[in-house]
């Protein structure tokens, strides 16, 4: 995760923050917060492989596996699940460096689509287990059915964060409903090798995809919406946490 998080206010979003959101001289799409309730019925899913190329993302000392290979393969996993059930596109279909703030360029430019970026984990010693990160309003539902979905699927079941609120460049700043997919720790040595097993990846891409196509049928889980929180796009150089 420390790769995504940062921090920096540039003036103009500040000014606009301040003046409740959207408002001034900066004219935003509809959405742009992303304070309504999550989508249904929606007919693009992107799936985003975390890291890639140069940047392999965590390894694990006890398989040497890759962040960015088990992703990518986890990805191709789900897109075969939704195949003929949703428009599914790819940020990356290979092992290709794309920057954090093209992928949100790329995911922004599609109306009626969710984004799911799929990352493995790595943390303190012990920590195992899914966590789902989102910030929107209207990503919220969808984090709460990949949580579940993923506990199901998952024998681990922490210490860990589990569904968090965190302004991330791939939470806050794409403006379609957007969260960012932890599926286990690798620095959890018992975890690391279960995910080194296909068959738990694709019982992992299940639990995905079920989390997809029920938010696509239903909605929301039943429940209040979380309270919107204004703040400016995550900055690669804003402080860890922030
Ligand atoms: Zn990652």
């Amino acid at each position: 995760m420390r790769h995504l998080i940062g921090l920096m206010f540039s003036a103009l979003l500040l000014a606009s923050c301040g003046s409740g959101g959207g408002a001034g001289a900066v004219s935003y799409k509809r959405d742009y917060w992303g304070h309504r309730p999550g989508p249904k019925g929606f007919t693009t899913v992107i799936l985003d492989a975390g890291h890639g190329g140069k940047d392999p993302g965590a390894v694990s000392r006890t398989t040497g596996d890759r962040e960015k290979a088990l992703a990518l393969d986890t990805v191709k996993r789900v897109q075969r699940k939704l195949r003929g059930k949703v428009d599914v596109r790819l940020m990356r279909s290979d092992d290709t460096f794309v920057d954090l703030d093209e992928r949100v360029r790329r995911a922004s430019k599609k109306d009626g689509a969710i984004l799911i970026s799929i990352h493995y984990n790595a943390g303190p010693g012990g920590w195992n287990g899914p966590e789902n990160y989102w910030w929107r309003v209207d990503s919220h539902g969808l984090a709460t059915r990949l949580q579940h979905e993923l506990d199901k699927a998952s024998p681990y079941n922490g210490p860990n964060r589990g569904k968090v609120r965190r302004r991330l460049r791939l939470t806050r700043n794409p403006n379609v409903p957007s969260v960012l997919v932890e599926c286990g720790y690798l620095s959890h040595p018992g975890e690391a090798r279960r995910c080194a097993e296909p068959g738990y990846r694709d019982r992992l891409a299940s639990a995905i995809a079920r989390a997809i196509l029920d938010q696509q049928a239903k909605g929301d889980p039943p429940g209040p919406l979380p309270k919107p929180i204004n703040k400016p796009p995550s900055r690669p150089t804003d402080p860890p946490g922030s």
